[in-house]
């Protein structure tokens, strides 16, 4: 038998993740907008990954009474002081482009003060967090993972897969970056591989 799992998100690259990491699963997949008839925003107001992550499946879970996975993750820079955190998705601006928050996120490594500015590479981790809820179960009580990926980011992007900040994601260990990986090795090492494992 095949269990239908609502995805709440609009992000094609976790979407397309997250299928394949599932995909050994008597599972399928939806995205939340194929189910709901009417358009639904889920604000994203936390201050950690939990939280939203939490948010989104329960809002979704409760508009669809269906079985509802949400992802909230994120780049956190130390340098930074851990930002661009949960607004990873919003660094640039509400609703920036892939391209505009990498280049949001060069920006912000060039406004640094000396000698931190200097550097080539600045130490990092992707981190993710997934909330399964069932409407029906445990009073919709939450069931929460997460994971994570160190590495460190570089200003000179390179590669064409993923998404996101993956590009200018250095994974620790490796010469390349997430966007060099490639789809099966990026899902051995991911934040995102580590929470569904
Ligand atoms: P969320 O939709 O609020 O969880 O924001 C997720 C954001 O974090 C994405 O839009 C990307 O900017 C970033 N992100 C999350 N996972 C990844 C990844 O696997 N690679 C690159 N960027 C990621």
């Amino acid at each position: 038998m095949v269990h239908t799992v609502v995805v709440a998100t609009k992000n094609r690259g976790k979407l397309h993740e997250l299928g394949q990491l599932l995909a050994g699963l008597p599972i399928e997949l939806v995205a939340y907008a194929d189910v709901l008839r009417r358009p639904l925003e889920v604000e994203e107001d936390g201050v950690t990954f939990e939280e939203n992550a939490v948010k989104k499946a329960t809002v979704i879970a409760h508009a669809t009474m269906m079985l509802t996975l949400a992802d909230d993750s994120g780049l956190e820079v130390d340098a930074l002081h851990g930002a661009p955190g949960v607004h990873s998705a919003r660094f640039a601006s509400a609703r920036a482009t892939d391209a505009e928050n990498n280049a949001a996120l060069i920006h912000a490594l060039d406004a640094l003060s000396e000698p931190e500015r200097d550097r080539e590479t600045f130490t990092a981790r992707f981190r993710c967090v997934l909330a399964l809820v069932d409407p029906y179960s445990n009073e919709g009580a939450p069931h929460v993972v997460s994971g994570s990926c160190e590495g460190s980011v570089i200003r000179n992007p390179r590669g064409s897969g993923g998404f996101g900040y993956d590009p200018l994601f250095l994974v620790a260990g490796t010469d390349r970056t997430m966007a060099e990986l490639g789809d099966a090795a990026k899902n051995e090492v991911s934040h995102r591989a580590r929470a569904v494992a």
